[in-house]
């Protein structure tokens, strides 16, 4: 795009712009709001990011008998040797105050009474963590965080929120030819009067969540297209750890069940793996069967499904009496039967899906980027705290520990910005673009690109498979940015040409590892190195 006046769009000024409204953005906004005036960018439905869908809850060291050491060697050791151990250290040392900060700003986490009488909460334990420190509403602890901080951000006259904007680049003063390299604005899509508009900020921060969405199955919601990373990329930001991606061993295979997890309770209740023909096949992948962790499981699923040529297994808990599914899994047993699957007679169809991104766009302590003037916090980035694999719970943790200490970042440096002007930023040109009259085109190549990246990079991986990858994932490349010169923007072409970039910096840093190590499993390369280090990808270096 070339970049000349528009008569229609609209510009706006902020001191700080934030895209995305789950758990850091609106952490973020809350805490600069009484300093700055703030924006917030949500591409879809303001609720609409994996923080509504977060199930189990949020790590931190709230019992006596637990300790922020034991917190770390669990992160540390579910990061398989790549963790940054001072990352690890500064975000559980940060857990409790955040919690604290998330519970004054409204979060009822479940409670409980002990034998004395007292109240204290509810800590629940999850696979990896050696004592109970998961704080949590039910079981349904996203939805209580984000709509607790939206309530809260919507009183806040400060906060401007922006629902239905996407963000489609940021705009630097290199790539306007000025000195130095700084953030100055961002072009949005206004979906809403579908047009394209400007927004200059002092400071920006991306809080757009992980890429999931990447993969054919994924327990994400459609916004998590990884459009952060692949804006920082473009703007000359390095991205690092990018072939950790975690898969959730057990969504339910079902056209009218988008994105329907599966809890690993099942199977910790008894529940066995089954193939098409009703053989159970942990047995022969574990001694742990079916109990063994996530990432083995899914791995064996993934193994059989090729092996067979199956579209999914199946998982069963229909030998459990009837009683006990429906009281201790009424939510799975409604979903499920109202999909015409009677879980206590029948097996669940069930397939691995893409569940989080480890790695993202590299950030500091204070959430800065490469780029002077834009942070990053969340999904989005990688701080060093997953390593080579995520703990559960340690994710919602990281965005609220990096909101805040981004935040903190900010309002030391705002007073220098704030009387100062907004660069001139070139309002967006369209005038050499036409309509889309070929939808399909993209359609066709997103169903493409997600296919090809569950079949190639999915779970096991190979270098024949990477490199098939590669080369399908640069032909996408060329026909999409071709596309995105000659036709007006719209939300799917914008969510592809990130999709595909994302999808490079995914199969680029698989092909570096050579080794396998936490949630990256090559075939050719079974074993682990000694001294693994993250993989950083420069687009300098480009
Ligand atoms: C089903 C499920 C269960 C989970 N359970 C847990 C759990 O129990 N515990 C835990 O710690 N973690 C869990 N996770 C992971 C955790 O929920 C996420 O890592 C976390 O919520 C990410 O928050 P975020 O603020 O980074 O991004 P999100 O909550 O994903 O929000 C992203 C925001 O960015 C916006 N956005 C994206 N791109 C653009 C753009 N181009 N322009 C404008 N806006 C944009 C979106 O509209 C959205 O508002 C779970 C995830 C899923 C999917």
């Amino acid at each position: 795009m070339t970049e000349s006046k528009s008569i229609t769009a609209q510009q706006y000024n902020c001191d700080i712009l934030i895209i995305g409204a789950g758990a850091s953005g609106l952490s973020l906004a809350l805490k600069l709001a009484p300093h700055a005036k703030v924006n917030v960018l949500s591409k879809g439905k303001l609720s609409e990011g994996s923080t509504f869908y977060a199930q189990g809850g949020v790590a931190a060291v709230f019992s006596e008998s637990d300790s922020v050491d034991s917190h770390v060697d669990d992160t540390l050791i579910a990061g398989a040797g790549l963790c940054d151990e001072e990352a690890v250290r500064f975000t559980v040392s940060n857990a409790k105050e955040s919690m604290q900060w998330l519970i004054d700003t409204g979060v009822n986490f479940d409670t409980e009474v002990d034998k004395e009488g007292n109240t204290q909460f509810h800590l629940t334990r999850e696979g990896g963590h050696s004592h109970r420190r998961i704080l949590h509403a039910a079981d349904a602890t996203g939805r209580e965080i984000e709509n607790t901080l939206l309530n809260a951000v919507k009183k806040h006259k400060n906060i401007t929120l922006m629902e239905g904007f996407n963000a489609i680049d940021l705009i630097t003063s290199r790539k306007l030819n000025l000195p130095a390299n700084r953030v100055l604005g961002a072009y949005v899509w206004n979906r809403n009067e579908e047009r394209v508009e400007t927004i200059k900020a002092h400071f920006i921060t991306l809080a757009t969540g992980g890429a999931s969405k990447v993969y054919q199955y994924t327990s994400n919601p459609d916004v998590s297209s990884g459009d952060g990373i692949a804006l920082a990329w473009r703007s000359g930001c390095r991205i690092a750890n990018m072939e950790f991606n975690q898969f959730h061993p057990t969504c339910l295979f079902h056209a009218d069940a988008k994105n329907f997890l599966l809890t690993e309770a099942l199977r910790g209740e008894g529940a066995h793996l089954l193939r098409p023909d009703g053989t159970r096949f942990m047995p022969d992948f574990d001694e742990r069967e079916e109990l063994a962790p996530r990432d083995i499981v899914a791995r064996a699923i993934d193994y059989e499904m090729k092996r067979l040529g199956a579209d999914c297994m199946y998982l069963d808990i229909s030998h459990k009496p009837k009683e006990f599914i429906v009281k201790h899994f009424p939510t799975i047993y409604r979903r499920c039967l109202s999909l015409g699957i009677d879980i206590t007679h029948q097996p669940m169809p069930i397939v691995p899906a893409a569940h989080y991104t480890c790695g993202g766009v590299m950030i500091d302590h204070h959430g800065q980027t490469d780029i002077d003037g834009l942070y990053a916090i969340g999904e989005v980035t990688y701080t060093g705290l997953h390593g080579a694999n995520r703990m559960a719970s340690n994710s919602l943790l990281e965005c609220i520990v990096y909101a805040h200490a981004c935040a903190k970042d900010i309002i030391n440096r705002i007073p220098f910005y704030q009387e100062r002007k907004f660069a001139d930023i070139p309002a967006w040109d369209d005038s050499q673009v036409e309509d889309s009259d070929e939808e399909v085109v993209i359609q066709h190549n997103w169903h493409e690109l997600r296919l090809f990246m569950w079949d190639y990079v999915g779970i096991v991986r190979t270098d024949k498979r990477l490199e098939r990858a590669l080369r399908r994932v640069q032909m996408l490349q060329q026909e999409i940015n071709e596309y995105y010169s000659n036709f007006k923007v719209g939300n799917n072409l914008l969510e592809l040409r990130n999709l595909v970039q994302v999808a490079e910096l995914i199969i680029r840093s698989a092909m570096s590892r050579k080794e396998s190590r936490g949630l990256h499993y090559n075939l050719d390369y079974p074993e682990q190195i000694d001294n693994p280090k993250p993989t950083i990808l420069c687009p300098q270096n480009d």
